[in-house]
């Protein structure tokens, strides 16, 4: 294993310092150390020098620098992500848009707003107050992560189910490519004339370029919004009720379902209401004009009794939606209350499935002696199962990690997808060819090769490599330092 020992005589450094300020770049331990990994299990990484560029022009500046000097760069925002997408491979300059804040220009009429990429995506809608407008897309990690990671991994959230991921949210974005050069992908107005490379672009995983300013689209809040929690006796009637709900022809701005473990860690510190005898949680928002919402109301609770829910509880103000959603909000945190660690996954599977597969995910867990809390967008069959542990067990690592990859092809023998929104990474790069066929694999990497024919833009993710690449077997987690 190489290491490599930074100074600030070292060229490298100094030519980052040249396009960012002294400042601004970081070569030491801790920052070798806090720079190594993102929000997931996934290990391996190890920053070699750190910059964090304060406008458009100093990113594609140090991607420049990068090159000059032979180095890859992994392009980071808050570092929430939970694919392993900003653990940095090939001792690479890691390029941080957390200095990057500024919302640049919000246009009312147009419904359009350009900002740096390092905006954190709630600051946004708290910036937006009063407009009557809101930026959609709302992971559960909106408190902290950025616009520019939203961009990158497509996210998700509660409300994406009627209002789309990411990508139907963003209308063009200026991109650092991996050469240095700043273009704008996509327009402010209309659908893309020609190749959509802003589509390509939203997904990308940072191995396409650096996004330097994204132009959004702006949703209208809704007149009438109604957030209904209803309580089950089984989490299989709970998920019949959703795929129930769609079925009716009714599209929710959100389902999500908690299982009781999760209810169970939350409660006690959010306060929001959810029932601790109830098998499973579901909150149900329905949003639009106020006579439509009414019925929908109706209908919902109508179709949740038939399948047996023992309560349906709508809301009476603001104030109690905020709670009821606070504890969704607040549930991964929650867990620390039962386990140290947790490892949180993502595959989607067909809305139709939910019981079955969440009955098998919680067979899987019971066979590795593991525990499993299910919490999740259940509206479109987005499962979020969180194997909680403590790793100072003996073992237990290896076999979250097997329960990981076993969950994984149980999704996909359904007819599911790998992730719904967190991305592939380095997490599950090697289950791409349980999904797609080498030619699919290929047309992606020429892809890929268009924008970055020498595979410098975050190297090792997404697609697979091989063994000469450090390719990793299987779910697994790695040492500080493997992909250096
Ligand atoms: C508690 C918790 C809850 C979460 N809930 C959700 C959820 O509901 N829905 C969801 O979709 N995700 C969720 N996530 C995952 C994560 O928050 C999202 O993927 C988020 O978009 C990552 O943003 P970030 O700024 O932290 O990006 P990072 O983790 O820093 O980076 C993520 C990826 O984006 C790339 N990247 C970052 N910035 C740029 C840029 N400017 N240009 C190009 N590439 C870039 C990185 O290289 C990396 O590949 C959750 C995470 C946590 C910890």
């Amino acid at each position: 294993m190489r290491r490599r020992r930074w100074s600030t005589r070292d060229p490298l450094v100094a030519d980052l310092e040249a396009a960012v300020g002294a400042g601004h770049v970081q070569a030491g331990d801790a920052a070798v150390h806090l720079y190594s990994r993102d929000g997931s299990a996934i290990g391996g990484g190890r920053a070699g020098v750190v910059c964090l560029p304060g406008t458009a022009e100093e990113v594609a500046a140090c991607i420049r620098v990068a090159r000059r000097h032979g180095r890859a760069f992994v392009p980071r925002g808050a570092g929430t992500g939970l694919a392993g997408g900003a653990v940095p491979c090939d001792d690479p300059v890691v390029i941080s848009t957390t200095r990057m804040t500024r919302i640049l220009d919000v246009d009312i009429e147009r419904r359009l707003a350009w900002v740096e990429p390092g905006v954190v995506n709630l600051d946004l809608t708290r910036h937006l107050a009063g407009t009557g407008l809101h930026f959609a897309p709302d992971p559960s990690s909106q408190q902290s992560c950025t616009l520019g990671g939203n961009v990158a991994n497509n996210s998700g959230g509660p409300h994406c189910l009627a209002y789309g991921v990411t990508s139907a949210h963003v209308a063009a974005v200026e991109v650092a490519l991996p050469d240095g050069d700043l273009v704008v992908l996509g327009e402010e107005e209309g659908d893309p004339v020609g190749y959509d490379l802003r589509g390509a672009f939203v997904g990308g995983e940072g191995t396409l370029g650096i996004a330097t300013r994204i132009a959004v689209r702006l949703t209208a809040d809704p007149p009438e919004i109604a957030t209904l929690l209803l309580d089950f006796p089984t989490i299989e009637t709970a998920a019949d009720t959703v795929s129930a709900v769609v079925a009716s022809g009714i599209v929710p701005a959100a389902m999500e379902l908690m299982d009781q473990r999760v209810v169970r860690a939350v409660e006690p510190h959010a306060n929001a209401g959810y029932s601790l005898d109830a098998a499973a949680v579901l909150i149900v928002e329905l949003d639009g004009l106020p006579a439509g919402v009414a019925r929908e109301v109706e209908a919902v609770t109508r179709i949740a009794g038939a399948h047996g829910a023992d309560s349906v509880r709508v809301a009476s103000d603001e104030e109690e939606r905020e709670r009821i959603w606070k504890g969704r909000k607040a549930a991964f945190g929650a867990i620390a209350n039962i386990k140290p660690s947790y490892y949180l996954h993502d595959t989607v599977i067909p809305r139709t499935r939910l019981a079955e597969v969440v009955a098998e995910v919680n067979a899987i867990a019971d066979r590795r002696g593991l525990i499993v809390m299910n919490v999740f967008h259940a509206g479109d069959g987005n499962l979020h199962p969180l194997l909680v542990f403590d790793e100072r067990e003996p073992g237990v690592l290896e076999e979250v990690f097997a329960a990981g990859e076993e969950i994984v092809r149980l999704s996909l023998s359904v007819g599911g997808v790998l992730s719904g929104e967190h991305g592939i990474g380095l997490e599950k790069r090697q289950f791409m060819p349980l999904l797609f066929q080498p030619a699919d694999l290929d047309a992606q990497r020429v892809l890929r090769d268009a924008f970055d024919q020498d595979g410098v833009a975050n190297p090792h993710k997404v697609l697979p490599t091989g063994a000469s690449c450090g390719d990793v077997q299987g779910m697994t987690r790695l040492p500080e330092g493997t992909w250096v």
